[in-house]
């Protein structure tokens, strides 16, 4: 099992792999140190996030949102193109060409575990357990949780 996660203290992407064998998480930066709590991971399960104190996960595809936009963006590109130059047949194989792709990498890219609070993931799970698909609601939840804690760390400071 491997996680993907942004260091608490710098914030830098940390990556750090077969994470049921050891009891810390090490930030290849700052060299902080996480504390996996036991009872986290069990029998190739996770129950909980290891890296901020929330027990909320959802199941996402492990892919890069960046690639998924530009591979839609450069095929509706392609197909405005063929479009201008009245290529009728070219801008539809171009447009089915695109969401093929898409489903293909649907199908091929494997799932992973992904925190609602810390946006932490977790791949190679063998199984999911409880948890399930995004739900907004829990993410709104975490997102106003989030939004009022930083608001009274900013009024502390004043
Ligand atoms: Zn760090
Ligand atoms: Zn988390």
């Amino acid at each position: 099992m491997w996680i993907e996660y942004c260091c608490p203290q710098c914030h830098a992407t940390c990556r750090q792999d077969s994470i049921e064998s050891t009891d810390i998480l090490t930030c290849q930066k700052c060299k902080l140190i996480v504390r996996i709590a036991p009872q986290s991971i069990g029998n190739d399960r996770l129950t909980r996030c290891l890296v901020c104190p929330s027990a909320e996960l959802f199941v996402r595809k492990n892919f890069p949102q960046k690639l998924g936009v530009w591979i839609v963006t450069a095929g509706l590109a392609g197909s405005c193109v063929a479009w201008a130059w009245h290529e009728l047949i070219a801008t539809f194989a171009i447009l089915f060409a695109t969401a093929l792709v898409d489903v293909v990498l649907y199908m091929v890219v494997p799932n992973c575990l992904a925190c609602y609070r810390c946006q932490a993931r977790y791949g190679g799970v063998e199984s999911h357990g409880t948890f399930t698909g995004f739900n907004l609601e829990t993410h709104e939840r975490h997102r106003q949780f989030l939004a009022r804690s930083e608001s009274l760390a900013g009024s502390k400071k004043l």
